[in-house]
């Protein structure tokens, strides 16, 4: 299959911290002319037969998908899986413990926030929330730019939500080797999420790519939302490097606040393996539908 394919293989719904629902965002990704679609919920897997059939109903072809939040030396890191059986116990049991944490730690955010007089944010978050499992720093942002403390959710993020700041608590993830091996038995590719966006070392972040090999780890996020133009060269140049497959896709979250459109990012360069070579059999591939019968849907 070939790079040149507009693929976005990560965005978000309420099902984790989107604002879209699955329906929503798939018809969003046709209009945009994305041609394989896969829906990431952060540490959920409750939106993939909404997103699996909606995807089929409109056209679409459709790759299962999650982000996985991860512990690796004392930062968290995302890694995405592609492809699996959304039905594998092992998986759905994985990412019941992952987010088993959330609750208490929301209770804790709303604490440290209530220390500098933001009160009432453990509630306010909860109506921001689609999905009472999955409460994260995204609704606790979208509340205080609601109750007019910030202007918007970068501002919160940056005085409130990030490591040192009022609202931000410490958490333990799952481990690196538990999340990939998880995607992998369950059939599918796990793939490292925006890279440049961590703040490692040039050492730990070689130690983060090397392990996510050694554990059965197959591709890299090269074109994302989250990379600048110089970072997709840096991370296509570590594709090489550690002969993982390459990935790409928006990481969209919401029309209000996401700075990248789904399918509007440059194509993976021609030389890097696309992340759905390695997935032609596990594409849930929408019907064709004749030139003609697309006449009559036009609108
Ligand atoms: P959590 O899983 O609760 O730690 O929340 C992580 C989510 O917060 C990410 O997936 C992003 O959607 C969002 N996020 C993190 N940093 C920022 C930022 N600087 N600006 C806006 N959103 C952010
Ligand atoms: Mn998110
Ligand atoms: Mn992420
Ligand atoms: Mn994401």
């Amino acid at each position: 299959m070939t790079s040149i394919l507009n693929a976005d293989l990560h965005c978000h719904s309420v099902v984790s911290d989107g604002t879209l629902t699955p329906e929503a965002l798939a018809a969003r990704a046709k209009t945009y002319g994305v041609e394989l679609w896969a829906l990431t919920d952060h540490d959920e897997i409750g939106g993939q037969q909404r997103a699996a059939a909606a995807a089929k109903a409109i056209g679409l072809h459709y790759l299962t998908g999650v982000e996985i939040s991860v512990t690796f030396i004392h930062q968290t890191v995302h890694i995405v899986g592609l492809g699996f059986d959304a039905n594998n116990t092992a998986l759905q049991q994985g990412l019941i413990n992952t987010r088993g944490g959330r609750g208490q730690r929301a209770r804790e955010m709303s604490d440290g926030l209530a220390k500098v007089g933001i009160h009432g944010a453990y509630e306010g978050a909860l109506k921001f929330a689609g999905n009472l499992e999955l409460i994260s720093r995204t609704h606790f942002a979208r509340f205080l730019v609601e109750s007019g403390v910030c202007r918007e959710t970068n501002e919160v993020f940056r005085k409130y939500l990030t490591e040192g700041k009022p609202g931000y608590v410490e958490h333990r993830w799952a481990s690196l080797k538990d999340a990939v091996t998880w995607i992998r038995e369950a059939g599918g590719v796990a793939v490292i999420a925006h890279p440049a966006r961590y703040k490692f070392s040039t050492n730990e972040e070689f130690a983060l790519f090397t392990e996510f090999k050694s554990h059965g780890g197959q591709g890299v996020e090269v074109v994302t939302g989250s990379h600048s133009a110089p970072e997709y060269l840096v991370y296509a140049d570590m594709a090489r490097e550690f002969g993982l497959a390459a990935s790409r896709g928006s990481d969209f979250h919401s029309p209000d606040e996401s700075h990248t459109e789904l399918g509007t990012l440059p194509y993976l360069s021609g030389t890097l393996t696309p992340v759905w070579e390695l997935l032609t059999d596990r594409i849930q591939l929408a019907p064709v539908v004749s030139a003609e019968a697309a006449a009559c849907n036009a609108p």
